[in-house]
């Protein structure tokens, strides 16, 4: 039976992008392979819209995170972290790791941070930054990061750091434009690559710190990346193949134009979410839902795991349960990367045979045809 992968990352790899990357392995001292880095620097610039170098590191996501602590604190510096998820808690999780001291603004899931809560702390103590996610995947909700950055922008000596890994290539974050300090992304979700490279883009107020931090670092240092980028080379062994395969990710994704990338997202989203209300079902983050993932109750008194089960056993389909408190409360569909609207219809006429398997009662196919509707 035919796979089909509709989790928030990783996400499906285009065809053309997997033999790419089965293509012999290049030597990464040559210039064949600085050819290749010289033109994923500026692809990365253009996505991450900025004039700053992106870092790029071969590690999950989660590396960039660790990165943009370690590079930017030095002994004694604050974090305040925004946790509304699984993946806000990894930014204090990480702190903690490294004897950072931590405040936590804790976020009800499913909702975004209160901005006036950051304001009213950051003028109560000096932080070094601010950590916040632009879509918390585990809950489906997209923080309003701008208006964070024009908060933080008021402080000279506090730094923005901000999670992008659902978020760059999906919905805009125009770095430079917005004042954004460190912008951190991964290669296996809106990127259309396998897991394996992190990226940071760091701002200029971001580099003056970098320059003081005496944090223990080592490979995951961005002094020593930035060097090496500049002469179109990496500091360390790279993930050659997925450095190719992102060469001709950014080149497609740049055919497709950023304006056009945000509202494929838009609208796949839309569509998702107007379906899932069409057959009654609630929306876990109604107010302020992220384009990259649609996380949805599941009917009242069953467990939404079941759907989760059902796709994978029947249809061969992977979509995501909740975590923790949400944990059989929800379910989330990615659509983010390599989807259109075919995938949406897909997707969503599997979760309503899931449904009417479970005994849910409801009109068979409404949430298709609002699909479509959206869609067309
Ligand atoms: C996927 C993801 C990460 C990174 O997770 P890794 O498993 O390390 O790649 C971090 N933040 C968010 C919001 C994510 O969706």
């Amino acid at each position: 039976m035919k796979y089909r992968l509709y989790a928030p990352g990783p996400t499906p790899v285009p065809e053309e992008v997997l033999v790419e990357m089965a293509k012999p392995i290049l030597h990464h001292r040559t210039p064949a392979f600085e050819k290749v880095v010289a033109e994923v620097r500026e692809g990365l610039k253009w996505l991450f819209q900025t004039s700053q170098e992106v870092i790029i590191f071969a590690a999950s996501g989660s590396g960039a995170m660790e990165a943009s602590i370690i590079n930017t604190f030095s002994k004694g510096d604050q974090a305040l972290v925004v946790d509304g998820g699984k993946f806000g808690e990894r930014w204090w999780k990480i702190c903690k790791a490294y004897g950072i001291e931590y405040d936590v603004i804790k976020v009800e899931w499913g909702h975004a941070v209160n901005t006036g809560e950051i304001e009213k702390r950051l003028k109560e103590k000096t932080y070094r930054a601010v950590f916040v996610q632009a879509s918390e995947t585990s809950t489906g909700v997209a923080h309003p990061i701008k208006a964070i950055a024009d908060i933080v922008k008021k402080f000279d000596q506090t730094l923005l750091i901000v999670d992008g890994i659902t978020a760059v290539g999906v919905f805009p974050l125009p770095m430079d434009e917005w004042g954004i300090d460190v912008l951190v992304s991964g290669s296996q979700k809106a990127l259309q690559l396998p897991p394996g490279l992190a990226f940071a883009a760091v701002s200029q107020k971001a580099w003056a710190f970098v320059e003081k931090s005496d944090l223990p670092k080592f490979y995951f240092s961005f002094k020593t990346e930035k060097k090496n980028l500049e002469a179109n080379t990496t500091a360390w062994t790279p993930a050659v193949s997925l450095i190719q395969g992102l060469r001709v990710v950014l080149s497609n994704m740049k055919k497709e134009g950023l304006e056009a990338i945000f509202k494929r997202h838009a609208k796949m989203a839309l569509a998702i979410r107007e379906a899932a209300k069409s057959v009654g079902l609630k929306l876990f983050a109604p107010e302020s839902p992220s384009d990259a993932v649609t996380a949805i109750y599941g009917p009242e008194g069953m467990d939404a795991g079941k759907i989760v089960k059902y796709l994978r056993d029947d249809l061969n389909m992977t979509i995501a349960g909740g975590q923790d408190a949400a944990k059989g409360q929800i379910f989330r569909i990615g659509h983010l990367g390599y989807y259109d609207a075919m995938d949406m219809i897909t997707v969503w006429s599997g979760v309503e045979m899931a449904l009417a398997k479970m005994g849910y009662k409801f009109e068979r196919g409404k949430g298709v045809a609002k699909a479509m509707e959206v869609l067309g």
